[in-house]
């Protein structure tokens, strides 16, 4: 597979588009990429675009935009996690994870456990978004999940419905591989460093939630996405070759 490049752009076939922001930066300095070389690039709007490298300039790179393909290789499953954000990296981690296995929508959920201080995730949607991206740049997605606002926990839980809603929680809980699936949207909750509380889980409970466990280790919190996702993907063919 060709590099991949989102560009947050128009993309049309047969044209010729000049990037001069980071991107450029990237393609001509960290990846020393020259005229001729052939890249993807995709806008996040569906589909990607076969494309040529047709002039690398002092602060811009010109990109002939080709051939369009509409294949997203996105999931069928409508699943949204809403995810307790974590520490820095993990957080990153578990992002990574989330978009590489095909979640829909993610929300970053403020929970009773948090271990990160609120004002140091000011403006950290950003850095998420990037990340998001550069996971579709590398796994192959040209749909990237929705990434909401983040949310206290209690309100997450009223913005959701079915039956397909499960929280994560080690102590107790259905096994998620025998437990019953519909096609309804799916909604999972994972706890944070420090795990749900006990109002959590019993407001989750409350709301129409179940518990799902993992038996009886505990996985960090940045490596629970992609075991609870890939089970999840795994029942609704979010696994299976498009
Ligand atoms: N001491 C915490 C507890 O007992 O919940 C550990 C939290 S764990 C590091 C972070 C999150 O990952 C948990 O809140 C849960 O959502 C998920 N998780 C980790 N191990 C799990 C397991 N064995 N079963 C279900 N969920 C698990």
């Amino acid at each position: 597979m060709a590099s991949r490049f989102f560009l947050d752009v128009p993309l049309h076939s047969d044209t010729v588009i000049t990037v001069s922001d980071s991107v450029a930066h990237y393609l001509r300095t960290v990846l020393r990429l020259t005229a001729g070389t052939d890249i993807t690039v995709f806008n996040g709007q569906g589909g990607e675009f076969r494309a040529t490298i047709e002039a690398i300039r002092k602060h811009a790179v010109e990109i002939r935009v080709g051939s369009f393909n509409p294949d997203n290789r996105s999931a069928p499953a409508d699943v949204h996690l809403g995810l307790c954000v974590i520490k820095r990296e993990a957080m990153e981690t578990a992002l990574q994870l989330a978009t590489e296995l095909g979640v829909r929508r993610i929300t970053p959920l403020v929970s009773e456990h948090l271990a990160v201080s609120l004002k140091t995730l000011r403006n950290r949607d950003q850095l998420w978004q990037q990340v998001i991206r550069g996971s579709c740049e590398q796994s192959g997605l040209n749909l990237p999940p929705v990434l909401e606002p983040m949310t206290d926990f209690s309100d997450f839980l009223k913005q959701t419905d079915g039956p397909n809603r499960f929280i994560a929680h080690p102590d107790q809980g259905l096994n998620l591989i025998t437990t019953p699936l519909s096609d309804a949207p799916v909604y999972l909750l994972i706890g944070p460093e420090g795990g749900f509380s006990d109002a959590e889980v019993k407001a989750a409970r409350q709301t129409g939630f179940r518990p799902v466990s993992l038996g009886p280790r505990i996985l960090r919190a940045a490596h629970a996405p992609g075991v609870l996702l890939g089970i999840i993907q795994g029942r609704l063919g979010g696994l299976n070759q498009t």
